[in-house]
């Protein structure tokens, strides 16, 4: 069982939700949220394994080369460039397609492989913690995401995805079983939440709604649950304490108050669970 924690938006507290939750929940952790991986911070793991992520890019033999061009021709991605008399490749435009190497017939391109992050494994308080790092510049986060995805069994993981809607987002919660969107009470927090429900539509996902930052009845969200016939399994307070935990890089569920807040929302989620299987 495989649960992305998505929200719309950066800053609604989602990676808070995936730490505390995967804590009291004692499940994996996966932060796949690439660019910008935080939840170790708040999780400490011990790394036990690291391993890179590579991607396939081609290598020109201009031995063999007739400068033909068709490889120019027919990259989608502008990542070659050609005259009667050189050739050249631009690293960051190339989608690893292939296409290149299968239209040259002077056999004069391989594949090569180039490094474009990596992932690494590890444990905190008895529960696997994984993460992806793409390297600062490169634009592709799909590799790294794949790579963490590829790991996934059978066993309970909470998928803390990257913010927004991307691309990157829908890599990353495309073939959970379950997403749980994290929303703040907000104009917007509704907007945003929109759109990272329009995702899930495409991936045909069940879903639910934790509300962080609730100030109570929360009508804006209320409304947009009631329309949408999502519903809300949470909400955590608008806590000033709670900012100050966070930011300080603690765990929420260190505190009993809080603890207790987050084992309701696992209950939640396990009778969600009990739902969707
Ligand atoms: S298709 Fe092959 S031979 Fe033609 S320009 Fe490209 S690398 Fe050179
Ligand atoms: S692998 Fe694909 S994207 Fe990369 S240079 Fe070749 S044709 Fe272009």
């Amino acid at each position: 069982m495989n649960i992305a924690v998505l929200s719309g938006k950066g800053g609604t507290g989602k990676t808070t939700v995936a730490v505390n939750l995967a804590r009291v929940l004692h499940c994996r952790y996966v932060d796949s949220d690439v660019e910008a991986p935080n939840g170790f911070l708040f999780l400490q793991p011990d790394i036990q394994d690291k391993a890179d992520v590579s991607v396939q890019i081609p290598q020109i033999d201009e031995q063999r080369c007739n400068y033909c061009l068709a490889c120019v021709k027919h990259c989608q991605f502008n990542a070659l460039f050609g005259t009667d008399s050189s050739i050249v490749f631009f690293e960051k435009l190339c989608h690893s397609c292939g296409l290149c190497s299968l239209v040259c017939k002077q056999n004069a391109i391989k594949e090569v492989p180039r490094r474009v992050g990596y992932v690494e494994f590890g444990s905190s308080a008895g529960a696997e913690c994984w993460q992806g790092v793409l390297i600062p510049g490169e634009p592709v986060t799909g590799p790294v995401i794949d790579a963490l995805k590829a790991r996934l069994d059978g066993d309970l993981s909470i998928i803390d995805c990257p913010p927004g809607s991307s691309c990157s987002v829908v890599a990353a919660a495309d073939k959970t079983d379950l997403a749980l969107l994290v929303t703040e009470p907000t104009p917007f927090g509704v907007h945003d939440l929109h759109m990272a429900v329009q995702v899930t539509e495409k991936l045909n996902l069940p879903r639910a709604i934790i509300i962080n930052r609730s100030e109570g009845q929360d009508a804006i969200i209320q409304d947009y649950a009631n329309a949408t016939g999502i519903p809300i399994i949470g909400r955590l307070p608008f806590s000033l304490e709670a900012a100050q935990i966070v930011s300080r890089g603690e765990l929420l569920v260190d505190k009993e108050e809080w603890r207790q807040r987050f084992q309701n929302l696992a209950e939640a989620v396990r009778e969600l669970i009990a739902c969707t299987s």
